[in-house]
Order: structure tokens, then C-alpha cells, then sequence
């Protein structure tokens, strides 16, 4: 299914020295256990070897990896090299938090290789960080931007909220500004979903305050589309966009696009082929599984061409560049244009999406209700 395609490497660095308030990934903030989880990840890493094709994707993600040293973070990079083989031309991925950058700790990490930042930013409005619990004041972001130029990296990317309570369009178009002085080359600008467990979340389920609605979430995804498209960046997947086609994220597009992937690290998860699996979520029991001599996968599961098939429209329209037809009736034995032209002519007529060239897209319009339209 996937075996022409090249493969990525995940590595989830499990740790944050606090946790924001609308966080529903899994880290530890038991930062003293970093020496055992290196441990770990170094025999994890030995018991899989070699069971990819070469990777021309690392991304390092969490979590905080930047809270690890540069002597860690290139620890890990010699026993990615050593276990598999990684292209040369390899996109190699760091996320950081702007209260970790300093010069120095940036040059040295773009020394051992790392030629991507993505830099969890979130917002330019201080009060906007401090409801969602950031441990970086605004000052922090500029200056670890700056300072990430300053080392050498050409391909930084920012992360950004919208959507955040009381906030409306305005203060949000300021944030993008603040961000486009820099000339970013990719920008994630994601709106704030609240998980019910969540310490915001249950502030939110106790009345304390409310989300946009539906008319103003859709306003907020139109106005930074439109706003950064005028600006020379491509709105490629509903919450991406980059300074060109170079820099769209080589690492993410495997998600997108069914590419195999190999996910390292507590709650990471895998795809080859037609089988998913993820590691156990709490770092307890990834390690002791390790120790014991066993992968640390909690669960595996074997997908059917039906719902690979679902998975691919899925996720591929939420691209901006869509379904290949023909490949997709070749890959999942179903003709798609035939079997909906009723309703694909429906939605190209009311502007949700464009057949063009053997592509099925969205539009703009469609990639804001991409969720709805992969229902066809
Ligand atoms: S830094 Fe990222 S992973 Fe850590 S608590 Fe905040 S949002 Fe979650």
C-alpha cells in the first residue's frame, strides 16, 4: 500500500517543566527521569532497527525536546544514525519552547544537524499566554526567533492558537503580524480545542467562559487564510501554511499521505503498511516493558482497505492539494468520481471543492469544513 513511499522517524520527548492548561498530549514533568528514558529510547531503538527503508524525515517532537542538553539531543542523533539509515538530505525537526532558546543552545543543536525548528509561540498577546498557561512571556518568543536566525536556521516554524476566550479577530491578525516580521518559512496556526480533562476545559464545562461559536471559529480560519495567503504563503493543509512549496513539512506530509512512519518514545505511534500500533502513554510502563526485553507497543491494529480507504480521503482533503483520482481508485479499488458524481458536482457547484487536472481539492471554503466534506 505505502511501500514506494519514503518512511519518517517520530521521537516523542516526554517531558515539560509544566504543563500548559489546554494539554491533552502525555508528558512527565518528572524531568529527573531523562537519563532512563535515553536509556530506554536508545534499546527501543535497537529492537526495531532496520525495519524501515531509509528515513528522509527525523522529527523530534513532545513534550519539550528542547529541554533536553545539546549533548542529549546529539546522543540521540548517533543512535538514530547507528540503528537506521537516515538520507543525507534528511529534514531533521526540533520542537522547542521559546524559554529554552539561547543563543548558544541553538548553534549547537544546528551544529549536530538539526535543520528545522518549530517553535511553540502560541500567541504575541501576553494576557492570551498566560490563560493558556505558557511558561514563555512574549519577549521570550521574539527574542528566541531572532535568536534562531542568528544560529543558522533557515527553515523555522512557528506555532500559534487562535480563538483563545475574549479574543476576536484583530488582536489575533496582530499575532500574525508580529510573526510575519520575521519572515517565518512555515506557520501552524491551530484553533484552541479544549478536552473536557483539561484543567481549561473543566474551567470551560464550570461556565467560567465560553469558545466561539461555530460562525466565529469559521470567521477566524477564513481571515488568517486569506490574510496569509496575501502574504505569499500557501494555505497547504487546513492548519499549515508555508513560505512556498519548499518549505511545507516534509515529516508532517507523511501523515497526510499515508507514507509508513516509525514512532519512538511513550505514546508514539507507528504505520506501516496496513498496520498502525502505539507505544503505552505513561513513561512507567514504556520503560518497564523495555526492561523487560519486550516492545513497548500497547496495541496494534490491522486495518482494512475499507478503512484505509476512508483514513486516505480523509486526511488527503485536508490538503489543499487533494485526491489524486486515478491513484486513488488504483490504490483502494474505488472509483470515486463515478461512484459520487452526484454529490461531487453538488459540492463543486456550491464552491466546496474543484476537480481539476485528475485532483479532487478544496477550496478554501472546503478546507474549512474539511472534516465534514471527507464524509462523502
Ligand atoms: S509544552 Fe506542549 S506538550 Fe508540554 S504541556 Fe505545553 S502544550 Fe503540552
Amino acid at each position: 500500500m505505502n511501500l514506494e513511499k519514503t518512511p519518517g522517524l517520530y521521537i516523542h520527548i516526554p517531558f515539560c517543566l509544566s504543563k500548559c492548561s489546554y494539554c491533552d498530549f502525555y508528558s512527565s514533568t518528572s524531568i529527573s527521569a531523562v537519563p532512563d528514558f535515553l536509556n530506554g529510547l536508545f534499546k527501543e531503538m535497537e529492537m526495531v532497527r532496520n525495519r524501515f527503508n531509509p528515513f528522509d524525515t527525523v522529527y523530534i517532537g513532545g513534550g519539550t525536546p528542547s529541554l533536553l542538553s545539546p549533548k542529549q539531543l546529539e546522543n540521540i542523533l548517533i543512535k538514530v544514525r547507528k540503528n537506521f539509515d537516515l538520507l543525507s538530505d534528511a529534514e531533521i525537526t526540533i520542537e522547542a519552547n521559546p524559554a529554552d532558546l539561547n543563543l548558544s543552545f541553538l548553534e549547537s543543536i544546528r551544529e549536530i544537524g538539526i535543520n528545522r525548528i518549530n517553535i511553540g509561540v502560541q500567541s504575541f498577546d501576553e494576557e492570551a499566554l498566560g490563560f493558556l498557561g505558557r511558561r514563555h512571556s512574549v519577549k521570550q518568543a521574539l527574542s528566541a526567533i531572532e535568536a534562531s536566525r542568528k544560529a543558522g536556521f533557515h527553515n523555522i516554524g512557528l506555532d500559534l492558537i487562535y480563538g483563545v476566550p475574549a479574543q476576536n479577530i484583530e488582536p489575533w491578525l496582530d499575532t500574525l503580524r508580529q510573526a510575519l516580521a520575521f519572515s517565518p518559512e512555515h506557520l501552524s496556526c491551530y484553533q484552541l480545542t479544549l478536552e473536557p480533562k483539561t484543567p481549561l476545559g473543566i474551567r470551560r464545562q464550570a461556565g467560567e467562559f465560553s469558545v466561539p461559536g461555530e460562525e466565529l471559529q469559521y470567521e477566524f480560519f477564513m481571515k488568517t487564510s486569506e490574510f496569509l495567503e496575501e502574504a505569499g504563503y500557501i494555505h497547504y493543509e487546513v492548519s499549515n501554511f508555508a513560505r512556498g512549496e519548499k518549505h511545507t513539512s516534509r515529516h508532517n506530509q507523511k501523515y497526510w499521505d499515508h507514507s509508513p512512519y516509525l514512532g519512538l518514545g511513550p505514546s508514539a505511534h507507528s504505520f506501516q503498511s496496513n498496520q498502525r500500533w502505539w507505544n503505552h502513554r505513561s513513561l512507567d510502563q514504556y520503560l518497564s516493558s523495555i526492561n523487560a526485553g519486550n516492545l513497548p507497543v500497547q496495541e496494534t491494529e490491522t486495518l482494512t482497505i475499507k478503512q484505509l480507504r476512508l483514513e486516505a480521503l480523509y486526511l488527503s482533503l485536508r490538503t489543499k492539494k487533494g485526491v489524486y483520482l486515478e491513484d486513488f481508485k488504483n490504490q483502494y479499488a474505488y472509483d470515486l468520481f463515478t461512484e459520487k458524481k452526484e454529490l461531487l458536482a453538488k459540492l463543486e457547484e456550491e464552491g466546496f471543492i474543484s476537480i481539476r487536472n485528475g485532483f479532487l481539492s478544496p477550496t478554501q471554503t472546503g478546507l474549512a469544513i474539511a472534516d465534514s466534506l471527507s464524509l462523502i
